[in-house]
């Protein structure tokens, strides 16, 4: 079993709810165990501003698929919560699932990078990790305290 970070993220149709279905999934998931999960944060959108704000959050699984095996399976989870992919990027979603970090596994295909390109600069990502494991330590040997430091909260606000 490897341990997996996934960020969770919705900003359309009741987004908290978007988030407790996709954690319903993550625990029905094959071959996997949904471990924790963080709160739930509001943030602010990246890109296009004028969208709602953002429910976030970041789960930790432990499974046995490969990496290309989950992301069909995350990926599979955003179309049954309505995710409509679009050309633009960044736009509004139901739900928005990201492999941040897989064991520490390097990975760089067509269809996958991790760890996740955006994590160590995205606040919505590191301060519902650093919720989870405090002392997490990146493939790269970072350590996420330290990427915490450098990374302002942005209007961040954790959700009860
Ligand atoms: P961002 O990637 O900047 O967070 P996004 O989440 O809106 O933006 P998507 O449209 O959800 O981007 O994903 C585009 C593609 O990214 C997916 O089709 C997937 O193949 C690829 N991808 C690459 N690395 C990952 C990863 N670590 N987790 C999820 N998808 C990934
Ligand atoms: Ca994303
Ligand atoms: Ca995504």
């Amino acid at each position: 079993m490897t341990a997996v970070y996934i960020g969770l993220g919705s900003n359309l149709s009741t987004p908290e709810q978007q988030l407790n279905s996709a954690l319903d999934a993550l625990a029905n998931l094959a071959n996997s165990a949904l471990v924790k999960c963080s709160s739930f944060y509001r943030s602010q959108p990246m890109g296009p501003q004028d969208q709602p704000d953002y429910v976030n959050a970041v789960a930790l699984i432990e499974t046995s698929l490969s990496p290309l095996e989950l992301l069909q399976a995350t990926q599979k989870i955003e179309l049954e919560q309505g995710r409509e992919r679009k050309d633009h990027r960044w736009g509004p979603r139901t739900l928005d699932l990201d492999i941040l970090l897989f064991g520490q596994q390097l990975i760089n295909s067509e269809q996958l990078t991790v760890p996740h390109y955006g994590m160590k600069e995205r606040e919505f990502v590191l301060y519902p990790l650093f919720e989870l494991t405090a002392d997490l330590v990146l493939p790269c040997g970072e350590n996420l305290s330290k990427l915490i430091e450098s990374c302002p909260l942005n209007g961040l606000i954790r959700l009860v």
